[in-house]
């Protein structure tokens, strides 16, 4: 298959192999076939990718299982494990320019935050998971039945592992799952976005180089009604972890059913950020603009209903209208950029949509503006005098746009932050001590931001409450996700 390398910035990475990873090797797919993979600063082909059809998924679901059962990887030392995992870890910060600039080019959010964000938080999640490889412990268990035993839990990998990751954060979401699937023996199919599916095919050849066994992680792009859907019906796929639409959770839970597959889902969110009348202001108005602008707005976790006291209200529209004006947006790969362009036109068409619905809905603070040829730009954009019943405020937009509401008491606020189907995330913003406990508290969120949004870590555990999906990524508590638990009960006499 020949690829055209299209690198339209000087400083932009070689796309280099675009053939599937199964087994160790990079294949074309069986049928042949590629996908076109657009550049979205200017709508323009960037390369073709071969396109994993079911019967590729189920070569590369074959592969995997093959490695499982064989244990080079699951009955490894778990210290020669660990030390494989890190040192992937640092092979994606060796390779951290490269990644970055793939990232820009297939997503377009800005090459410094791809390269200084989204790669280091990559390598951090195989740094932070190689440690765990040596720490999967069971427990001992006193049991009350007649006679004596000696009873025991192990922890063991899942299996085959399929893998499903979305466009807006492709490389590190990709990382939240195949460093806890690795550190705890399982072996892995990693179906990328269509959209964007460079860097995982770069991790996948990284991984091998890092001394990960063939057939351990294998990836296979492909659209998501296909390959998607075959990876999640496949009956020799022990689970299923998923990041994306509530709409694709849902059918996803549902092709699981075939063999019961454990399934974890990470979907999507309408997340209130909170500004207390008590706040420090200028702290709040940069972080709110920040929470939802940051991406392109393109984050599960985008801070995208503000609820500013009614006191201070004004300032806040003020100050978060005028941090959006103040954002340049633009190519990717211009170091002046804070925001690059949405990730495709079907994405872009979405999200004017919501900006021209909010015209309709309230009223424009800032933006309201977008390209309507070339790159999918879209300016930051705040509405006001909406309500929460309006669209705009109920629905995931996914995009740099956020209205801004006002309320009046701390009840009252709760109640409609609360008011939502989802519950991924939420912040507050608030200098008295006991406030921030009772916020924290009474929201319905996985994660609360006090006084700060948007800080993520590999040791904290992420996921949503309601909607918006079901276990955690991250953090210890990953690991219970991607193992199993077996009880030994050894009768010693008695
Ligand atoms: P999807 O949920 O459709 O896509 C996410 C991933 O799932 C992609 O890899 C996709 O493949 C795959 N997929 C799609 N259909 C299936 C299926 N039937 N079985 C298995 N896998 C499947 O998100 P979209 O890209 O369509 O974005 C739509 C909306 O979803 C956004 O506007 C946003 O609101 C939300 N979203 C939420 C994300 C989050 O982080 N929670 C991330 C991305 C989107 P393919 O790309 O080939 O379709």
């Amino acid at each position: 298959m020949s690829t055209p390398v299209v690198s339209p910035h000087a400083d932009a990475p070689a796309i280099g192999d675009t053939r599937l990873l199964i087994d160790g090797q990079r294949v074309d797919g069986a049928e042949g076939r590629t996908f076109d993979v657009f550049n979205p600063a200017t709508g323009e082909l960037l390369t073709r990718v071969a396109e994993a059809r079911a019967e590729d998924v189920d070569r590369a679901v074959k592969a995997a299982r093959r490695a499982f059962e064989s244990g080079p990887w699951r009955d490894m030392k778990p210290k020669d494990r660990a030390a494989i995992l890190w040192r992937l870890g640092d092979l994606l910060l060796e390779h951290a320019a490269e990644l970055g600039g793939l990232e820009t080019l297939d997503n377009g959010k800005p090459f410094v935050q791809a390269r200084d964000g989204d790669v280091s938080a990559a390598a951090g999640l195989f740094h932070y998971m190689s440690g765990w490889a040596t720490k999967l412990e069971g427990a001992t268990i006193p049991i009350s039945f007649p006679g004596s035993f000696h009873t025991y839990t192990r922890r063991e990998a899942v299996g085959v592992v399929g893998l499903i990751v979305p466009w807006n954060f492709p490389l590190t979401i990709a990382a939240w799952k195949v460093a806890p699937a690795l550190a705890a023996g399982n072996t892995v199919v990693l179906k990328p976005s269509e959209v964007t599916p460079l860097t995982a095919l770069r991790l996948g050849e990284l991984a091998l180089e890092a001394g990960i066994p063939e057939g351990v992680l294998n990836v296979v792009p492909g659209f998501g009604a296909e390959a998607g859907a075959a990876l999640t019906a496949h009956p020799d796929v022990d689970k299923v972890s998923f990041t994306g639409s509530t709409a694709t959770g849902r059918a996803i839970l549902q092709a699981a059913t075939g063999n019961i597959k454990k399934v974890t889902l990470e979907l999507g969110g309408k997340s209130p950020d909170i500004i207390m009348g008590d706040a420090n202001l200028e702290a709040a108005i940069q972080g709110a603009a920040d929470g939802i602008f940051y991406n392109q707005g393109e984050a599960c976790a985008a801070g995208s209903r503000i609820y500013a006291h009614r006191s201070v209200y004004d300032e806040v529209v003020a100050g978060v209208s005028a941090a959006a004006e103040s954002i340049t947006v633009g190519d990717g790969f211009d170091p002046s950029s804070f925001i690059g362009p949405l990730v495709s036109k079907e994405h872009h068409q979405k999200v004017t949509g919501y900006v021209d619905l909010g015209r309709e809905e309230g009223t424009v603070a800032a933006g309201g503006t977008y390209a309507t040829e070339g790159g999918y730009y879209v300016a930051p954009t705040v509405f006001t005098d909406v309500t929460d019943q309006s669209r705009v405020v109920r629905e995931e937009i996914f995009g740099p746009v956020v209205s801004i509401l006002p309320f009046d008491d701390t009840d009252e606020v709760i109640r409609r932050a609360n008011d939502t189907r989802y519950g991924l995330t939420a912040g507050v913003w608030t200098e008295s001590i006991s406030t921030a406990h009772r916020v924290a508290d009474a929201l319905r969120a996985g994660t609360v931001w006090v006084n700060c949004y948007g800080v993520f870590d590999a040791a904290m555990p992420f996921g949503g409450y309601k909607e918006s999906g079901w276990g955690r990524e991250m953090g210890g508590i990953v690991l219970d996700d991607y193992t199993e638990s077996k009880t030994v009960c050894i009768r010693l006499g008695d």
